[in-house]
């Protein structure tokens, strides 16, 4: 067993470790280098009766500008191992998009969706991230976790998946990392995967506006009658029965709306980006400006997508 207690911090900034490049300190903070060492440490704190935050590429998180009390967890364990087969075993630290250029190479299919999605696969299965019709789950057949301090392999039906949702995602956290996952790949043919791959990472290149953001703030909405009530809706989008979020926002006025450094992106309405020093503070107050119109026009309450991570008890109050 490596040590795990080598690389403990305190006050470490977590701004530059996140996407939207805003928040606070982690009180305690650990860097998990390797499954073993990540498993470790999440052990001892488990042990300790501490949740700890775990964090990967901060790419669809909001660190309170308070910081975030106790410990926090850097997972940077990266190894991904491809059998012949097509079974697939990935730490979650790897990054998502290096799982489909690995797996691609090797002539599976199934990650083309990944490319231009800028978090970890630990991240991407705590949101059952996905786009293009595809998420992470799909393939996924075993997790390993350290689950109340005990490390075990578990199905894919532990993480309760839906929508852009896992039981990782409640209010109250539990204490649960994610080490590795185990996916069954198809074989594809590689121009194929690669010009599918191109194709999204093309769509992409004009959908995403550039500057720190945390992709969508929000997730879309379903109902075919609400959808079917828009009149502005694309045909597409009402046959589906899917209204996305930045739809919404759009209609309600607020594309290009600028909030104390952070906007409301024209091009994407729903990523809200840091235009230049904006507070965490600051990002969540446009994210409740906009899900309020919304659902004065609208009656339908937007649920973010971003999580919202440590001490946020001053939002809100005379003092923030
Ligand atoms: C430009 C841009 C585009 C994006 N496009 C998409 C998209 O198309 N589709 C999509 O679904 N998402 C998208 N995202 C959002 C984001 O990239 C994904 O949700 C990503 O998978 C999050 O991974 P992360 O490592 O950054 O997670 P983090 O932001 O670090 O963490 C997210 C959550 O997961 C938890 N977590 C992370 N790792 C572990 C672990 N090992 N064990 C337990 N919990 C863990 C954290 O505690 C936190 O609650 C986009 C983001 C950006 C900035």
């Amino acid at each position: 067993m490596e040590a795990p207690l080598r690389e403990t911090r305190s006050n470490v900034s977590l701004a530059p470790l996140t996407t939207l490049r805003a928040g606070g300190a982690a009180e305690r903070f650990w860097v998990a280098r390797t499954v073993d060492q990540l498993a470790a440490i999440s052990g001892h704190l488990h042990a300790e009766g501490t949740v700890p935050t775990i964090l990967g590429h901060g790419s669809n998180v909001l660190p309170s500008d308070d910081g975030v009390p106790g410990d926090t967890v850097h997972v940077l364990s990266r190894r991904i191992e491809i059998e012949p087969s097509g079974v697939v075993t990935a730490d979650c630290g790897c990054a998502f998009q290096d799982l489909f250029l690995a797996t691609a190479q090797a002539g599976f299919l199934g990650f083309e969706y990944a490319v231009g999605i800028p978090g970890t696969l630990g991240g991407a299965l705590v949101s059952n991230a996905g786009a293009y019709r595809s998420n992470v789950s799909e393939f996924l057949t075993e997790l390993e976790v350290v689950h109340s301090g005990e490390r075990r392999w578990v199905e894919p039906t532990f993480m309760s998946f839906s929508y852009r949702d896992s039981r990782l995602r409640r209010p109250r956290p539990e204490a649960c990392t994610l080490l590795r996952a185990r996916f069954r790949l198809p074989r594809g043919i590689p121009k194929a995967i690669y010009d599918e791959a191109r194709e999204y990472q093309r769509q992409r290149i004009s959908k995403q506006p550039p500057p720190a953001s945390a992709g969508s703030f929000f997730k879309n909405v379903t109902g075919a009658d609400f959808a079917a009530s828009l009149e502005n809706l694309p045909d597409r989008l009402r046959n589906a029965g899917v209204v996305p979020a930045g739809f919404l926002i759009q209609e309600a006025g607020l594309s290009g709306f600028r909030h104390k450094g952070a906007m409301i992106a024209r091009r994407h309405a729903n990523f809200i980006v840091n235009v230049g020093g904006a507070t965490a503070f600051a990002i969540r107050e446009l994210a409740e400006l906009a899900k309020r119109r919304v659902l004065d026009q609208f009656g339908v309450l937007l649920e973010e997508e971003v999580l919202y991570l440590g001490d946020w008890s001053r939002f809100g109050t005379a003092e923030a």
